[in-house]
């Protein structure tokens, strides 16, 4: 194979995987205005219908320009040699191969970052603020952007240069070593996520005592559940919108509600909502996916070890000397394919389980507070209550709220 057949090569999986999301997205969209289901006439009422049906559209044309632009700039980078130019900026600096990946993907995430983040604000202020959803102001978005930098050069640079002298270092058997680390950030930060990250955005305060604190201990009792980590967050500094998630396990498990939720839910309806996340933790949800994740993270680390060295991924990019930089890039546009597939399977293991979720909260608590708490949420976020099947199957990691609810009243 010749670098241009490659070259040529990596664009067509950026064009191929760019048309098929706009016909999935296209396809979404020309149901919009299908009938809702009867079942779930309750959920808007004219005025919430129409404004859900403007969010909809509002959305899908922000999407189309906000991916448009982006496969346009990355095929013009793609075209005038721009890891090439970069590549050459990074060499500027430094000799020093741990340095030079430093600067080269710190280069590039600040390049996406300056052009992508008139796209957010426009998402955030102009369109989520139109519908109501929007809480955040100016001065805390730009806080949010300057301690999701710091973060990022902080974890995402240690694990890089890592991985760089791993490469360096060993050759042959870097993958196995890359592995272990990844496998090991990932675990630390499943099992510390909420007590390291969230609290550099958040402030999370343990539910306090009361008739919803009794309500969700005297639930877990009766299914032999020890849940003393119950806390809220306060997600209304930023949306309207409302969740509730699970994470950790072991002695560090813990749940998270947000404010907004247990505002917008009556307390049988959060205690449902609980039970549905509990069924997940009982149902061994969590640690099926920690393991797959690792499991993957190993196989896609093989995969890489086995073409990295390769000088015909610099080629094609128009870089004469090869390095780990650069053939991560590549790797990382051959393998996408890959990871869509892994993605779709991930996504259908992923809706099996909110059904047994949902039926773990149906049999060991109830089923009527958990379908109204998923039309309230449904109602609150302006869901889209008919999407098209093939939209779902390739993008959605929860059931419709239709199936859902023909699960439930089952
Ligand atoms: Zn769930």
């Amino acid at each position: 194979m010749t670098p241009t057949t490659l070259f040529y090569i990596f664009i067509s999986i950026l064009i191929v995987s760019f048309i098929i999301d706009q016909v999935l997205d296209a396809l979404n969209a020309k149901h919009y205005n299908d009938v809702i289901p009867e079942v779930l006439n309750d959920v808007y009422d004219t005025e919430e219908y129409q404004k859900s049906q403007d969010y909809k559209k509002t959305n899908y044309r922000f999407s189309l320009i906000t991916a448009s632009f982006s496969i346009i700039t990355t095929l013009a980078f793609f075209f005038l040699d721009g890891f090439a130019i970069v590549d050459g900026i990074a060499r500027d600096f430094s000799e020093n191969e741990i340095i030079i990946t430093l600067l080269f993907f710190g280069i590039i995430m600040l390049g996406s970052d300056i052009i992508t983040t008139p796209f957010s604000y426009y998402q955030t202020f102009v369109i989520e603020e139109k519908f109501g959803f929007n809480k955040t102001t100016k001065k805390l978005f730009i806080i949010d952007k300057i301690k999701g930098w710091l973060m990022s050069i902080v974890l995402g640079g240690v694990i890089l240069a890592l991985l760089t002298w791993f490469y360096q270092t060993t050759e042959n058997t870097f993958w196995l070593y890359a592995w272990a680390l990844i496998a090991g950030f990932t675990l630390f930060m499943n099992l510390f996520y909420s007590r390291l990250i969230v609290p550099l955005f958040n402030k999370q305060t343990p539910l306090e005592s009361g008739s919803l604190r009794d309500a969700i201990s005297n639930y877990a009792q009766t299914v032999g559940f020890n849940l003393d980590k119950i806390f809220v967050i306060d997600g209304s500094k930023r949306s309207t919108k409302a969740n509730a998630y699970f994470s950790g396990f072991g002695s560090e498990k813990r749940v998270t509600l947000y404010d907004t939720l247990i505002n917008d839910l009556e307390e049988e309806e959060i205690v449902a909502v609980l039970a549905h996340e509990v069924g997940h933790y009982k149902k061994k949800h969590i640690i099926f996916n920690l393991a797959t994740s690792v499991l993957l993270a190993g196989l896609t680390l093989y995969i890489l070890s086995l073409l990295i060295s390769n000088p015909l991924l610099s080629q094609a990019l128009g870089v004469a000397k090869p390095s780990f930089h650069i053939g991560l890039i590549a790797f990382g546009i051959l393998y996408s394919p890959i990871s869509t597939i892994t993605g779709l399977i991930m996504n259908w293991f992923s809706r099996k389980f909110e059904y047994q979720a949902d039926d773990y909260a149906k049999n060991t608590y109830k089923a009527q507070p958990l379908i109204t708490s998923l039309k309230k949420l449904s109602k609150n976020s302006l869901s889209n209550l008919t999407p098209h099947p093939a939209y779902v199957f390739m993008h959605y990691s929860h059931p419709t709220l239709l199936e859902r609810f023909k699960n439930l009243s089952k």
